[in-house]
């Protein structure tokens, strides 16, 4: 990883855990969800980043994927909040997250999450095997007595690649794939009262760029050219309505039959269960040295 990058990606991180830390300010009883997310989303420019993901505050069973369209009308109240938001710079990026229990009632299910990633970082160093990462994780939150989230994991981070290589799982899946030098990847464990298995659920409001492909629609062409200046990184519906009204929609349903942006729905605990998250990202630089570049 060459210098600039590698400065990158701990700007980037440390934009992220500001602008966390703003967030968490906001989720307050009586505030509303879609306008904290915008403050958000703000913030993050004002601070000189862009964001990697439209930022996603996740309420009680619904583990990941929830981004308000910009009618949303929710307001915080008892909900478990989730707040993830990506920040990057020049592609590098922080991924990071925390849950702010409003209802009084989850406290220990979010200490089980933010203590799992703890525990989790305190085995990072080069060689560890994937599934010891796992194993940290869902043996923490077992010890809290409840579930980790089983097919939701943490992820290599590259350049305008959100989602890469390798997947950090958060149980003891055998994978005996060793962390190395020269790696950026997130941790991310989850917490839930549930069994411990997300489903796509609900309307989607996030996408991305899969396959570029010519269309003949004026309006998805002039949609799909605002699409291009998010460099591959995912985006939500609200981005668009809000510059380009119901056009916006038009043009994300011709564009997902046409399999050229793939849609990401809600991702919600298939057994109800109450879900809490934590995250932080991670850079392993050329030496070996570890830094969690999310960390305020
Ligand atoms: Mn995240
Ligand atoms: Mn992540």
């Amino acid at each position: 990883m060459n210098e600039q990058i590698k400065q990158d990606f701990i700007k980037a991180g440390k934009i992220s855990a500001e602008a966390l830390e703003y967030g968490k300010s906001l989720i307050k009883k009586g505030n509303s969800l879609l306008e904290t997310t915008e403050l958000i989303e703000k913030k993050i420019f004002e601070l000189g980043g862009k964001p990697a993901f439209p930022v996603q505050i996740s309420c009680d069973d619904i583990a990941a994927h929830f981004c308000a369209i910009e009618d949303d009308t929710t307001i915080f109240e008892n909900q478990v909040v989730c707040l993830d938001l990506g920040v990057h710079v020049n592609g590098a990026i922080g991924d990071t997250a925390y849950t702010i229990d409003l209802s009084g009632k989850y406290d220990d299910l979010v200490k089980a999450a933010q203590k799992a990633l703890e525990e989790a970082l305190k085995v990072v160093v080069v060689g560890t095997e994937l599934r010891e990462i796992g194993k940290t994780i869902q043996d923490t939150i077992k010890s809290y007595g409840f579930n980790p989230v089983r097919n939701l994991s943490g992820h290599g981070l590259g350049l305008y690649d959100i989602h890469t290589s390798p997947t950090l799982p958060n149980f003891d899946n055998g994978d005996k794939t060793k962390l190395t030098k020269d790696m950026t990847f997130a941790i991310e464990p989850f917490s839930t009262t549930g069994a411990g298995v997300v489903g796509e659920k609900g309307h989607p409001t996030v996408f991305m760029m899969q396959h570029k492909k010519p269309v003949r629609s004026p309006i998805t062409r002039e949609v799909l050219k605002e699409i291009e200046s998010y460099e591959n990184l995912p985006f939500a519906e609200r981005w668009l309505t809000r510059k380009f009204g119901a056009k916006a929609n038009f043009a994300l349903r011709e564009l997902n039959q046409l399999s050229i942006i793939h849609q990401f729905p809600p991702l919600v605990e298939t057994s109800k269960g109450i879900v809490a998250q934590a995250e932080h990202s991670i850079m392993i630089d050329d030496e070996g040295n570890v830094f969690v570049t999310t960390s305020l």
